[in-house]
C-alpha cells in the first residue's frame, strides 16, 4: 500500500504566521492536514499526520516520521503570509529540483488543478528553493503554501468551510493520480 506522510506546519510554541483578525498559521495547517489526511483513505491511500493536535515538533523530526516510514511522498502544508497585505495566491516549493523530477511533477499537476478550480486564488506556480524540511526527507517531498492569511481575499478562501475544502480535494485528486501513475511505472 503507498503511503503518504502529510506534515501540518508548525504548532505548539511555534504558530507560524500571524493571519487576519489574528488567525494563527498553526491552526489552520492542522485543519487542512487532517482533511486531506481522511480525503486519502477514502480514496485507499494510507495518510499519516506528523501531528494531530496543537503541538511543537522539529523539522528534522518531521522529515524523520516520512524516512522512518518510508514514505512514497511527503507533503508539508502551510499558508503564507507577507507584510505587504497585497501579497496573495497559491504556491507550491520543490526542494532537490535538480534530482527530483517526479515532485516537480506532482507539483505542476496541482497546480493547474488548483488554478481553474479555486478561482479566487492567485495561481503563483511551482518553486524551487533550499527548504529544511523537504531538503532532510529522503524520498519525494513537497511543500504547499495554501495563499496568504495576511491577505483580505485569500483569507475569505482559506477560511471558507467550503472552498478549503475544494481545495483539499484538488491536492488530493492529483496525489491519488501520481501515486497511481508510479505504482504503474515501478
Ligand atoms: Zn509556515
Amino acid at each position: 500500500m503507498q503511503l503518504v506522510v502529510v506534515d501540518a506546519g508548525h504548532g505548539g510554541r511555534d504558530s507560524g504566521a500571524v493571519g487576519m483578525y489574528g488567525v494563527l498559521e498553526k491552526d489552520l495547517n492542522l485543519k487542512y492536514a487532517m482533511a486531506l489526511c481522511e480525503s486519502l483513505h477514502k480514496f485507499g491511500v494510507y495518510a499519516v499526520p506528523t501531528r494531530r493536535d496543537d503541538r511543537f515538533i522539529a523539522l528534522e523530526d518531521r522529515a524523520d516520521v516520512a524516512n522512518v516510514l518510508d514514505a512514497d511522498l511527503f507533503v508539508s502544508i502551510h499558508c503564507n503570509a507577507f507584510h505587504d497585505e497585497q501579497a496573495n495566491g497559491f504556491e507550491i516549493w520543490t526542494s532537490k529540483h535538480d534530482i527530483d523530477e517526479p515532485s516537480c511533477d506532482l507539483a505542476n499537476m496541482i497546480c493547474n488543478d488548483v488554478g481553474p478550480n479555486i478561482p479566487n486564488l492567485r495561481m503563483r506556480g511551482v518553486k524551487h528553493g533550499r527548504l529544511v524540511v523537504l531538503d532532510k526527507t529522503i524520498g519525494h517531498s513537497i511543500l504547499i503554501e495554501c495563499g496568504f492569511i495576511t491577505n483580505e481575499d485569500d483569507y475569505d478562501v482559506l477560511c471558507d468551510d467550503y472552498i478549503y475544502k475544494e481545495l483539499i480535494k484538488s491536492i488530493r485528486r492529483e496525489i491519488v493520480l501520481w501515486l497511481e501513475d508510479r505504482k504503474q511505472n515501478n
